[in-house]
């Protein structure tokens, strides 16, 4: 299995494929473009049928190996049964295959059609980035190990990413994690989460500042090639191709068991921001799995959903981006949305390079085929099975009210954005499954602004916030920042 940039044109640098472990420890290719297969690999119905069988980990390990061509079979059977296992997964349901992973949970089953939620929150940081980032914790410490290097993450976090990072690298072999977070500006139960960490390889720093801060002293400190290089700094954003095709997994996952047979279709409706969630529904579609609709729920920052409804791309200023109650999807563009309008233009490298070069010029691009327009793709979105939905602060609270008094389930703000787009959408005869992308516990403010009552907390995280916390506050400046790295890569 060979890798491409969406911009490798015949001028590009990146056109060169390359292999799944060359491209594990980077970011972007050099052109600037994100990876993707030189082609999707098929799934045939014998193989579905085969796997309906299979635990999560063997699930995982069949449909990666078909990605991860150049990792020995054996390895990554070891990598995917240590990563999708009950130790890590603390609340998965036990069933006949030792821990459904993801279990599904029915909601409604009447003449309007069926409503489901698929729990991807069971791993240690109680959201669904866990499913991706414990695999690449595993596979990280595996690659590094095999080429005798080392790697330090670098990242920003206002809250999810931060916290998946770091609990799946913690105690890795070769890697450390430096995580910048605002100063008293993240939840006291995120918060608790990471800094209660002890481990000697994670790093949180606090810095004096906001969101925006951190970022760009992350910036500053990785536009500086020769430190970046010194210091073998790497990231783990939500563009890393192992993210994206760890997320393949549970559509198979949730299709398998909503279904009997391969003549069934599901739909899904997924919780969005940086497309990188509905981006993975999107590869297991086009690899064979019978997904009827891919529906991308979004809150009040909709610039995907703008773009399903209208054909117009427009990035948002970072002042016009609202802090909302579902604040992992407060994006202004969707970093992985390129890896889909490549495949919607045809997969025409150079086309890809000029649409986004047009989102840094102008801040947006056109496929409606309107006079003027950049191209009239859009009308191809359909055959894609995408459709789309918004959902406000005041739909997230009537929602999470409506589910509790209906179900007896408390949702998270991310999940009650999916279900609120997810009613709108359901159809009779094809089961609709909306993946539950945290809980609630996470984000109790908003719960308790819903219901009166506080989240449950699973066990284990009753007292988090009482744990002794291991941070050091800095200033916002680069020259600490990385004599700060410097000191502690000791390269
Ligand atoms: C990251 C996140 C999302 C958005 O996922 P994308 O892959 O960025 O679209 C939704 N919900 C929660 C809880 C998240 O942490």
């Amino acid at each position: 299995m060979q890798y491409v940039s969406t911009r490798a044109t015949s001028a590009s640098a990146a056109r060169n494929p390359q292999s799944f472990s060359d491209i594990l420890l980077a970011g972007l290719a050099p052109d600037g473009g994100l990876y993707l297969p030189a082609e999707y690999p098929q799934v045939t119905g014998a193989e579905l049928d085969a796997w309906r069988k299979l635990s999560y980990a063997e699930l995982a390990y069949e449909i990666l190996r078909k990605f991860a061509t150049d990792i020995p079979d054996a390895d990554l059977r070891d990598l995917t049964a240590r990563t999708y296992t009950p130790e890590v997964y603390r609340n998965a349901r036990a069933d006949e295959s030792g821990a459904d992973i993801t279990p599904l949970r029915v909601l409604e089953d009447g003449a309007n059609g069926k409503l489901v939620l698929q729990a991807l929150s069971n791993g240690p940081t109680l959201a669904f980035k866990d499913m991706a980032m414990q695999l690449l914790g595993n596979l990280f410490e595996y690659a590094l190990a095999r080429n005798d290097d080392e790697l330090n993450i670098f990242g920003a976090t206002s809250g999810d990413t931060g916290s998946a990072a770091e609990y799946a690298m913690r105690g890795k072999r070769g890697v450390r994690v430096f995580m910048l977070s605002p100063h008293r500006k993240m939840s006291a139960f995120q918060t608790a989460q990471m800094f209660s960490l002890q481990d000697p390889n994670i790093f949180n720093i606090a810095v004096e500042g906001v969101f925006d801060d951190c970022q760009d002293l992350v910036k500053a400190v990785s536009n500086d090639l020769e430190f970046k290089a010194r210091h073998k700094i790497g990231t783990v954003n939500s563009i890393n191709w192992a993210r994206v095709v760890a997320q393949v997994v549970y559509y198979f996952r949730g299709y398998l068991a909503a279904t009997t047979n391969n003549e069934q279709k599901v739909s899904f409706t997924v919780p969005s921001g940086n497309f990188g969630n509905v981006c993975a529904g999107h590869i297991a579609r086009m690899m064979g799995l019978p997904i009827e609709r891919l529906i991308v729920a979004t809150n009040e920052n909709d610039v995907l959903d703008e773009f399903f409804r209208t054909g117009v791309y427009r990035v948002r200023a970072s002042n016009e981006t609202l802090h909302t109650s579902s604040p992992s999807m407060d994006i202004s563009k969707a970093s992985n949305f390129e890896r889909f309008v490549y495949e919607l233009v045809g997969r025409d490298a150079e086309r890809t390079h000029a649409l986004f070069r047009k989102v840094e010029t102008h801040g947006g691009f056109d496929l409606s085929g309107a006079p003027g327009s950049d191209g009239d793709e859009f009308k191809l979105v359909a055959q894609y099975g995408f459709a789309s939905g918004r959902s406000t602060h005041a739909d997230r609270l009537a929602t999470i009210r409506d589910v509790q008094r209906q179900y007896g389930i408390t949702i998270d703000t991310h999940t009650a954005d999916g279900v609120k787009v997810a009613r709108e959408h359901v159809q009779p005869g094809v089961p609709m499954i909306v993946l539950e992308t945290a809980l609630a516990a996470k984000f109790n403010e908003t719960i308790v602004e819903a219901l009166g009552q506080d989240a449950a907390r699973p066990a284990g995280f009753e007292n988090i916030e009482a744990l002794a916390q291991r941070f050091v506050v800095m200033q916002p400046d680069v020259g600490l920042m990385k004599a700060y790295i410097a000191e502690r890569t000791g390269l």
